[in-house]
């Protein structure tokens, strides 16, 4: 595999605090790669370390096939988790200024920053001081501030928090360009759907530690099967059922009817699962099988507590 990152065994400390716990990964050139974890899980240390601004506690990284350096980190662009900087620079200034700064040369720099904003319909706020635009505005900016040197290989901190859900699919088209034009991208999300929906292969992490690395089919073939119920009326399936051992949650309501989704676990089967609405007197008007999602598969692998696993190595 050609690989435009390869981590192994990195580990951060903060004093007494392990912030990220040997976790190894590889990024294969030109893929879409997710690092995925709840708040907390160290997702933000780990992407500081890939891109030189922390110095791990131990562990290797190569970077673009070499240690990080200067040279390697020009081929890189990055979006840090805190945004707003270069707040007085107006957001054609700021693209240039970024892209200026990894070594394109002035006038390539303005005609990119204009090219960019002219393809996400943002001319108009060409000339507008970053301070005085929405947080989501200022966010979309600093997206295409991260890509105007054209880098090989795109570091985006939760990228998609702040932005309104128009705007995370339009951010979900432009990573998908830049890794159709041969970009390597690599996100981090506290929020599975943006990762199943984008990316080959994801790495897992809680609690510092990875707890899955593999193709978001590897993942989903680890979680439960799901069946997805619909109940008349006013019954609580969820009630008569979790003190049997099911795991069933409302998902909706839709004119008077409730609409459940069960995971399948331990044991229990759909055939199981049918037999306790029967018992239950649940009147169901449909019961069916359904797709798990990445989110239930991650529930599966970590669970309340924490379980770094080895699968899929
Ligand atoms: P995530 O990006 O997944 O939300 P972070 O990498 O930001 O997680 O944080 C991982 C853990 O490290 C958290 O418990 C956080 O409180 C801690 N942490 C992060 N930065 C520092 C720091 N500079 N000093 C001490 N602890 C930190």
């Amino acid at each position: 595999m050609d690989a435009a990152l390869e981590a192994e065994g990195l580990v951060k400390r903060y004093g007494a605090r392990t912030a990220v716990r040997d976790v190894s990964f590889s990024v294969p050139k030109g893929s879409i790669y997710g690092v995925l974890g709840p708040n907390g899980a160290g997702k933000s240390t780990t992407l500081r370390m890939i891109v030189g601004v922390l110095k791990p506690s131990a562990g290797r990284i190569s970077l673009l096939g070499g240690p990080i350096s200067r040279e390697t980190l020009r081929r890189v662009g990055y979006l840090p988790e805190e945004r707003g900087l270069y707040r007085s620079m107006s957001a054609r200034g700021a693209i240039a200024y970024l892209a200026r700064l990894k070594g394109t040369p002035a006038r390539t720099a303005f005609r990119r920053a204009d090219q960019l904003l002219a393809d996400h319909g943002l001319e108009k706020i060409r000339n507008k001081r970053i301070k005085t635009l929405s947080k989501g505005m200022a966010q979309k900016v600093q997206v295409l501030a991260a890509i105007a040197h054209e880098p090989e290989f795109i570091i985006f901190d939760e990228p998609f928090s702040g932005l309104d859900p128009v705007n995370q699919r339009a951010l979900e088209a432009t990573i998908r360009a830049q890794a159709q034009a041969g970009r390597t991208v690599l996100f981090s999300t506290h929020v599975m759907e943006h990762a199943e929906r984008l990316c080959e292969r994801i790495l897992l992490i809680a609690q510092g530690a990875r707890a899955f690395e593999g193709t978001v089919s590897e993942a989903l073939a680890l979680a439960p099967s799901v069946a997805v119920l619909e109940t008349d009326g006013a019954f609580d399936l969820a009630g008569a059922l979790v003190p049997k051992g099911f795991a069933v949650t409302l998902e909706g309501e839709e004119h008077g009817n409730k609409r459940w989704r069960a995971r399948l676990e331990n044991g229990r089967g759909s055939r199981q699962l049918l037999q306790a609405c029967v018992e239950a007197g649940a009147p169901l008007s449909l019961f069916e099988p359904a797709r798990a999602s990445l989110h239930e598969a991650f529930v599966a692998l970590v669970g309340d507590k924490i379980k770094p696993s080895t699968v899929a190595e």
